[in-house]
């Protein structure tokens, strides 16, 4: 299953993941096909085999954007603790490799997270709200020089000096 981000640059999926950086892309005849995940976020070279999904060592979620979210160890029954991502998983039915429900849940969470983190949500609204403020003064200050208020006037409006009034919306 794939997921989509809102500017087309993200795709996102869950990944069973092998031994030796092998993961799954989907399903097969009696098990799973596995590729390798270029830094680009690419799925890159196929395997070519089959191979059965109770071999895997864990899950994680990828996206084409090359982002990669942490692994999700596949353990014994005594060191499951989801909390630090431990997961024991029944071999029974895991042959296509599928993560248990909660985790696949939780790896789809990860992976909308690293689209939009709340704290660059903030940075990114800010910035924009500077340069909407900054149009509006440069507007401001044209339509004072269009009045014939002089650069001292403006300067001591806009709380500094005249010479910077000047150096900034000058000729
Ligand atoms: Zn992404």
């Amino acid at each position: 299953m794939r997921w989509e981000g809102d500017d087309g640059r993200h795709e996102g999926w869950g990944a069973t993941v092998f031994p030796d950086g092998w993961v799954s892309t989907g399903p097969a005849d009696g098990g799973v096909r596995v590729h390798l995940i270029g830094s680009d976020g690419r799925i890159g070279f196929d395997r070519g085999d089959v191979v059965d999904g109770r071999t895997a060592i864990g899950w994680r979620g990828h996206c084409a954007c090359g982002w990669q979210g942490p692994l999700w160890e596949r353990v014994a029954k005594a060191r499951h603790d989801f909390a630090a991502r431990r997961i024991y998983a029944l071999t029974e039915g895991l042959l296509f490799g599928d993560a248990p429900d909660d985790v696949a849940v939780a790896i789809r969470a990860e992976w909308e997270t690293h689209l939009d983190p709340p704290t660059l949500v903030a940075v990114r609204q800010a910035a924009e709200a500077v340069r909407r403020a900054r149009g509006h003064l440069d507007a401001a200050v044209h339509a004072a020089r269009e009045d014939g208020r002089s650069w001292t006037q403006i300067g001591e409006a806009a709380g500094i000096r005249r010479q910077s009034a000047q150096d900034r919306w000058g000729p």
